[in-house]
């Protein structure tokens, strides 16, 4: 959460890895190292803690009194009259998907996000032995932490659940003073007009224009959220910080940035040309990301990528367009039981056509999607797998990375009382839809790996190295997962890393 990615947001993708596929001093060097500081600050960071330190300064705190810190400077931080360190995360214990599923396939150990979490706990505890502070953990995972036993063992005091704009001040002004607040808080939606401006730059430059999406798919957090769009002018303001920091290239962010500015199905071409345009306009502005577009509102309006992707492709620096979508499966019957706002306006068995169309006329225009499929959703059965296998073999050509994943019953969603889906559960198509996911992904990533190679020499060489291995073994695995077999000796792989041991309750 507090890396810089070397530039790359797909590499942001690798903290959900397991331990043991790379050596951690290797990884950490090359892959993820920390986002710059000064003078103990965090020069950037993640949105989710930004907006909350823009929350709590909008509430009376001063600039003095709030830090937003990278892990390996709290000790340096963390003073006398230190009262509260808040945490933000988006998969504290490395469960939620794609994490759960790396792990779980490669069995080689905890993974990344997980490690960092509870070294940053450790760090913590050894804090509170000397310090009288209070540690409050929030963010998208915080459901992970909201048990009572788990807290204990972790030395977190209080969670915090959904949004916090509102809500987060006033728990912490309520700690502050001793009053007596319950262990677990539950935050209310944010009126948009209620939400600040981030005061401090965000890593990857992202910027968030609307939250929710509106298209009410089952399985989702987001989907579950309230559609709300910021103002033109609120969004301008953030791109403004993060350029004043250096990110010449922001990242808008939302479910579906094509459909910003309406709350209905059908686009608003208009507004969404104008936020592009004025954020291009801006000065310093040299390239721009997009970090999700729905395939349905692309195939129902192809003019308007025309006219986005011609917007963003004429910035100075812009190498192509990456944004992340959702193909989840090609099985039209359960697109119609768990996501049929997904194709909206069109019904669910149109899925496949509009999943196909859409990716090729996202790579006419220099798009280059990264697309995740689920497997096991509740019900799934092996006709639904062939039909997702189909589909893999008509977008085999396409510019896209496609990230498999296993459906994980998550807390906020409608399918929260399911069953997640873990290996053990394998027919041979999963394993074929795993196999060619990889064999593409390797042929994908060696032609995208160029753009992200930064440092020096010698950090641009190792790079290379790296990424060949990680490649050439992807594409060994792929071989005998593609024939509908787990890879050689897998079922006797003894350890279970796929839940950690502080985990209590559901
Ligand atoms: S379209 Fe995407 S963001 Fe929207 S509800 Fe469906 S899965 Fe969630």
């Amino acid at each position: 959460m507090m890396s810089w990615y070397r530039g790359g947001i797909f590499i942001g993708f690798s903290t959900c890895m397991p331990q043991g596929l790379l050596p951690d001093w290797l990884y950490f060097r090359v892959f993820v190292p920390p986002s710059p500081r000064m003078e103990g600050r965090a020069v950037y960071a993640d949105c989710g803690l930004r907006i909350v330190e823009a929350s709590l300064l909008e509430d009376g705190f001063s600039e003095e009194e709030v830090a937003v810190v990278h892990p390996r400077d709290l000790e340096k931080m963390v003073g006398n009259e230190t009262k509260i360190v808040g945490i933000g995360g988006h998969d504290f214990l490395g469960i939620n998907p794609p994490t759960s599923e790396f792990v779980d396939l490669a069995q080689t150990g905890p993974p990344y996000n997980r490690v960092k979490f509870l070294e940053l706990t450790r760090k913590l505890k050894a804090i509170k032995r000397s310090r009288e502070i209070k540690v409050v953990a929030g963010g998208k995972s915080a459901w992970q932490l909201a048990y009572l036993k788990t807290m204990d063992k972790l030395g977190i005091d209080y969670v915090h659940l959904g949004e916090g704009e509102l809500s987060v001040p006033k728990m912490c002004k309520a700690i502050m003073r001793g009053k007596n607040v319950s262990r677990i808080v539950r935050g209310e939606d944010t009126p948009v007009e209620k939400i600040p401006n981030i005061r401090g730059a965000v890593i990857h430059g992202l910027v968030e224009i609307a939250r929710g999406c509106g298209r009410g798919c089952k399985f989702c957090t987001p989907g579950m959220q309230k559609l709300r769009h910021k103002s033109i002018e609120h969004i301008i303001r953030d791109v403004e910080v993060n350029l004043k920091a250096g990110i010449d290239s922001p990242l808008l962010h939302s479910e579906d940035v094509l459909r910003y500015g309406t709350m209905k199905i059908e686009p608003n071409e208009e507004k969404v040309i104008e936020l592009l345009q004025r954020v291009a306009n801006l000065e310093g502005v040299k390239s721009m990301g997009i970090s999700h577009v729905s395939f349905a509102t692309a195939y129902h309006d192809p003019k308007l990528v025309e006219q986005v992707s011609e917007i963003i492709m004429s910035l100075p620096e812009q190498k192509w367009i990456g944004t992340q979508i959702g193909i989840e499966t090609g099985s039209p019957r359960l697109i119609a039981k768990y996501m049929h706002g997904k194709v909206l306006p069109s019904p669910p068995e149109k899925w496949p056509e509009v999943v196909k169309q859409s990716i090729g006329l996202l790579n006419d225009n220099n798009w280059v999607p990264a697309c995740t499929l689920i497997s096991g959703l509740p019900g799934e059965n092996k006709e639904d797998v062939i039909k997702t296998l189909d589909l893999l073999d008509d977008i085999k050509d396409s510019l896209s990375l496609i990230v498999p994943l296993a459906f994980v019953s998550m807390e906020g969603s409608a399918l929260s009382t399911e069953k997640s889906f873990t290996r053990e559960k394998m027919i041979p198509e999963h394993w074929m839809v795993l196999g060619k996911c990889m064999e593409h992904d390797a042929w994908v990533s060696r032609k995208l790996r160029e753009n992200y190679m930064a440092g020096n020499i010698v950090t641009r060489w190792l790079f290379r190295r790296l990424t060949d291995r990680l490649i050439d073994s992807a594409k060994k695995y792929a071989e005998g997962m593609k024939k509908g077999r787990p890879p050689k000796d897998y079922n006797k792989i003894p350890k279970n890393y796929l839940i950690p041991d502080v985990m209590d309750g559901g």
